[in-house]
């Protein structure tokens, strides 16, 4: 929590409220022990991510020191059950989600991609023998993990336009193919690559070691958002896996669906958690900068676009309390976690741009965040379903007409 000066503002003290994002206290809903992790997140993203992540951003190059400090607060595997994982609710997950997202996108990406979409492929897809091997030390970040769907000519329209070609040789697969964005691949230990078998066209998933012979990846350079994220163009050539490394519950992209279901609540979340750490650096700006001799927070333009910011916030995180219940309780389906990934990143954009308004000039500087904000936001827009790919899912749900071409 920020604490400010008392200010002077003609011959009235002025002591600014405390800046607090969680306006409905939707974190009050969690029980002592579900708190008490959440207060150890938020000592970890302002304690060790926040004095060092404008330099990694900017150097675009990945904290690896905060990986042990990750493990030691318990968030591998928040809503899994058994393996290792930290367990609680998906309230509890997504929660985790919104406070790391809150400091930096990129840093929650990482952990999203690990402990989200690569441990969530074999917690979900992988037969009991598999998620033995591999879980635990995942849980225990001593194994990172990524998860490689798209493709250089393939994001969208994976489910059915996979080009990456999987075909069993005894007892392996070979799989060719290349796999484009993969996140944490520079260094996973643990790759799931998503492929299409040669003679069923059915789609199976694999986990591939990254000293696996025929498996190479390529950093990703350049990027203008999550710059602390390392992605990866790996390239797969007659890259041999055995076939206890096959996915044993993936027959189909119907599973891979199964995962991206799950994981796009996560992004739905860190869109929330962009939006609640952009509107607290605004607030806390707002009533430090002042011009024509006060704070602008007391000019109404200003607090219109704090107010903006705040119901912002505060309805999205209302949407993902209700969708997290949804989910604790098994109901939630596709086209619910649909809407609250392209609803919340929608309004992300918004609130991350109101905050680069509010800080003028100085919102472009990154020493001031909310550059960071604004660029990150972009990411989170378009990863896992572009706006359009969920509109469509939503659309189909409630006319019961597809538009998918
Ligand atoms: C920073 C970052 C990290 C990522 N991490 C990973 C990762 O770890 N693993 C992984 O597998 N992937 C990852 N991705 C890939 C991401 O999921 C894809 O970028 C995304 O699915 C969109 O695919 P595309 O970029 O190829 O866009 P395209 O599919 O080429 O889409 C381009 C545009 O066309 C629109 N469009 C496409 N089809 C239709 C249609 N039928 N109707 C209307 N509009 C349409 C899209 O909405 C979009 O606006 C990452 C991407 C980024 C940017």
């Amino acid at each position: 929590m920020a604490t400010h000066q008392a200010k002077s503002i003609g011959k009235t003290d002025y002591a600014p409220p405390p800046v607090e994002g969680d306006f409905y206290r939707i974190a009050a809903v969690l029980n002592d022990s579900e708190r008490a992790l959440l207060k150890n997140v938020r000592e970890f993203t302002e304690g060790v991510i926040a004095p060092v992540i404008e330099d990694y951003w900017s150097r675009d190059a990945f904290p690896f020191e905060i990986i042990p400090k990750m493990a030691e607060v318990g968030i591998g595997g928040v809503g899994y059950q058994g393996y290792g994982a930290a367990g609680g609710s998906w309230l509890l997950n997504g929660l985790v989600a919104m406070e790391l997202a809150r400091v930096d996108a990129s840093v929650a990406t990482f952990w999203g991609v690990h402990t989200g979409l690569s441990a969530g492929s074999i917690y979900l897809c992988g037969d009991e023998q598999q998620k033995q091997r591999w879980l635990p030390p995942m849980m225990r970040f001593d194994e990172i993990g990524s998860f490689g769907l798209t493709e250089p000519l393939v994001g969208s329209a994976t489910s059915g336009g996979m080009m990456t070609t999987c075909r069993r040789e005894g007892d392996s697969w070979i799989l060719n193919g290349q796999k484009k964005w993969i996140g944490n691949s520079t260094f996973a230990d643990i790759n799931v690559i998503w492929a299409r078998e040669e003679d069923s066209n059915q789609v199976k998933g694999f986990v591939v070691r990254k000293d696996n012979p025929g498996f190479s990846v390529e950093k990703i350079k350049t990027k203008m958002a999550l710059r602390v994220v390392q992605n990866g163009l790996i390239t797969l050539s007659d890259c041999r896996v055995p076939e206890a490394d096959r996915l044993q519950n993936a027959n189909s992209f119907k599973d891979t669906a199964k995962v991206l279901r799950m994981t796009r609540t996560g992004v739905a979340w860190f869109a929330v958690g962009c939006q609640m750490g952009a509107y607290e650096h605004a607030l806390r700006y707002a009533t430090e900068r002042t011009q024509f001799g006060r704070p602008i927070g007391g000019f109404q333009l200003v607090q219109d676009l704090l107010v903006r910011m705040l119901g912002n916030v505060t309805s999205t995180q209302a949407m993902m309390l209700r969708l997290a219940q949804l989910q604790d309780e098994g109901v939630m389906r596709d086209e619910h976690a649909s809407l609250a990934k392209a609803f919340c990143t929608v309004k992300c954009r918004e609130t991350v741009g109101y905050a680069r308004e509010l800080l003028g000039g100085n919102g472009i500087l990154l020493e001031n965040h909310i550059g960071r904000f604004v660029a990150d936001a972009e990411a989170i827009y378009s990863y896992e379903g572009t706006r359009e790919m969920n509109t469509l899912i939503v659309g189909k749900s409630i006319t019961g007409l597809s538009a998918f071409v």
